[in-house]
């Protein structure tokens, strides 16, 4: 398998080449074909399997630099992963300039605002700081073509499940829906069954 098959942009396997990424994971080869094609997705797999670079690869191929509004929106569990997640999604779109916020409780909400505010084509954050700025009207929504749901069972775990679908129920019907999970307990498998459109389920 080679990253060569997908054929994404010179900018995103220049990035690839840069990380000493020289061939998809399990994960990615997998995950990343069905997203370049829109599909929805359940992805059963732990961490350290690649999943981050799975969906952010067909992700930062698919943004569009010149529009500034939001164009994906990926939830994690903890401000923690929110960072690495938002680290890892400009080194894979570094040569393309892709820009990404990363928005979580405990850190000023003026100075995330103002981030949101200039171009953002990537918003990583935690439930309850999303729902904030979606109630407070400070994150366009009208853009946004991609949710990503990272580490689903965590987040149903932290009680944080009411949140994310609160957070569902604001967004665009027109997307991708991709939901992450080591685990798949009945009521993650409601949300999937609730929110998203004829999923594939992968499992690693
Ligand atoms: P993750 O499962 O997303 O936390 O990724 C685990 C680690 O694997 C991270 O340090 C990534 O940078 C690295 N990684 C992801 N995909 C690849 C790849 N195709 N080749 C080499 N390393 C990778």
């Amino acid at each position: 398998k080679s990253f060569k098959e997908y054929r994404l942009s010179d900018e995103i396997v220049k990035a690839l080449t840069s990380m000493n990424f020289t061939a998809p994971t399990e994960v990615q080869s997998k995950v990343i074909p069905l997203v370049l094609e829109n599909k929805d997705l359940v992805v059963k797999s732990q961490t350290g399997s690649g999943k981050t670079a799975s969906y952010g690869i067909p992700i930062c191929e698919k943004v569009d630099w010149n529009e500034n509004k939001p164009q994906a929106l990926v939830l994690t569990p903890t401000r923690e992963l929110a960072v690495q997640v938002k680290e890892d999604i400009i080194n894979i779109g570094r040569f393309k300039r892709i820009k990404a916020t990363a928005v979580y409780g405990k850190q000023p909400f003026a100075k995330q605002q103002a981030e949101l505010k200039q171009k953002s084509h990537i918003v990583v954050g935690t439930p309850g700081r999303v729902l904030d700025h979606i109630e407070r009207g400070t994150i366009a929504l009208d853009k946004l073509t991609y949710l990503v749901i990272d580490e689903a069972d965590e987040m149903l775990n932290m009680g944080f499940i009411d949140q994310v679908e609160a957070i569902i129920q604001a967004l665009p019907r027109n997307r991708v829906t991709l939901l992450f999970s080591a685990t798949l307990p009945e009521s993650i498998k409601n949300m999937t069954h609730k929110y998203m459109n004829k999923p594939s389920d992968i499992e690693i």
